[in-house]
């Protein structure tokens, strides 16, 4: 037995070893962490940081592993999944709802509507955690997290717990003070507004079936695997070509979709991995698929995108490797 495994076994319960990171992303893809730890409340996530500080392990934090591609070799170290526990929400006054920054971010959606609250319908359907969420400022139908978070609670350089104001997040397009200096968040509070229940319900269905409809969920994916593109950065030569294709999300921008498309890479396949004949800003693993075959691909969209239209495609998902 290694020293480092018995010290962490001691100071986190429950500890494993070796643990197939594919079966905690969304992707199905990603090799074993050496050590691995469930972090349900607070403590555990305190807990966790400190141990690894003290052993000098490289520690990597995984929320509901639905924006990572994992690398095939896995993790060194120690990856800390915060899922959600026991009494990890309150109703708090003036319409506010505090959550443990593990839940589910449609475990939050659901409790607002059960509390007749809205704000966060735009997120049904949204996977992943409340955490993962705040800290990539996640978004869809012209909603995203900062349009309701007032507060934030998360760890900063020094390890000091530090509660943060919406303006202190930084918040921008898909990304947060949080993203930018890999600050660990363990809670955070929304400010919602009353509403009513049935009329909530029947939003956050619409948007879980538009979903079900456009989106490959029928095949593990990480999402979209590219932002989509300010117009302003589309040449002057292709404005016009995409014309029609502006959407406000939440400013003016394409769906880095139309590119791929544009550049006749639908369906395009390397291995087991292929950009999705159905929405061709995914790329699905079709069972089995490598990391290096969705990084192989990966590669092949941005060099064809920017060979024809110009265009840097600036990559959503993160690579953990
Ligand atoms: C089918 C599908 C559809 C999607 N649709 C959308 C969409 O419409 N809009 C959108 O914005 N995204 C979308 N995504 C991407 C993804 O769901 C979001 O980015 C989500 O918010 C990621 O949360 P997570 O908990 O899964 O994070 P993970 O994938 O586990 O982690 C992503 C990053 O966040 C960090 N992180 C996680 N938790 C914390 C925490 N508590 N504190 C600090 N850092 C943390 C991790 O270290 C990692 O760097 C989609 C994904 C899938 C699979």
């Amino acid at each position: 037995m290694n020293e480092a495994f018995e010290v962490l076994k001691k100071e986190l319960p429950g500890l494993q070893k070796n643990v197939l990171l594919k079966d905690h992303t969304t992707f199905k893809i990603g090799g074993p962490a050496e050590y691995f730890f469930i972090a349900k409340k607070k403590e555990d996530v305190e807990r966790a940081i400190r141990v690894a500080q003290k052993l000098t392990l490289p520690l990597f934090i995984f929320g509901g592993g639905s924006n990572l591609l994992v690398s095939d070799a896995g993790q060194k170290g120690l990856v800390v999944r915060m899922q959600s526990g026991a009494k990890t929400f309150a109703l708090l006054p003036g319409n506010c709802i505090r959550a443990y920054a593990g839940v589910s971010l449609s475990d939050v959606v659901l409790f607002s509507i059960k509390k007749s609250l809205g704000g966060l319908e735009w997120a049904g359907g949204l996977p992943g955690t409340f955490g993962g969420a705040i800290r990539g400022n996640a978004g869809a139908f012209g909603g995203e997290v900062k349009d309701s978070i007032i507060s934030v609670q998360a760890f900063d350089d020094h390890f000091t717990l530090r509660n943060f104001t919406n303006a202190q997040c930084k918040f921008s397009y898909r990304s947060s003070i949080f993203k930018e200096k890999g600050w660990t968040i363990i809670s955070a509070t929304v400010a919602l507004k009353k509403g009513n229940k049935k009329e909530l319900r029947s939003v956050v269905d619409s948007r879980i079936n538009y979903r079900k409809e456009k989106h490959p969920l029928e095949y593990p994916s990480a999402g979209s695997v590219f932002k989509n593109v300010d117009v302003k950065k589309i040449p002057t030569e292709f404005k016009s070509t995409f014309l029609d294709k502006i959407k406000k999300d939440p400013f003016p921008i394409v769906p880095a979709a139309w590119f791929i498309i544009g550049a006749g890479l639908t369906g395009a396949k390397i291995g087991q991995a292929q950009i999705s004949n159905k929405h061709s800003n995914y790329i699905v693993n079709l069972g089995g698929a490598k990391a290096q075959d969705v990084l192989q691909l990966i590669q092949l969209v941005k060099d064809t995108v920017k060979k024809k239209y110009g265009i840097e495609l600036e990559q959503e998902i993160q690579y953990l490797k």
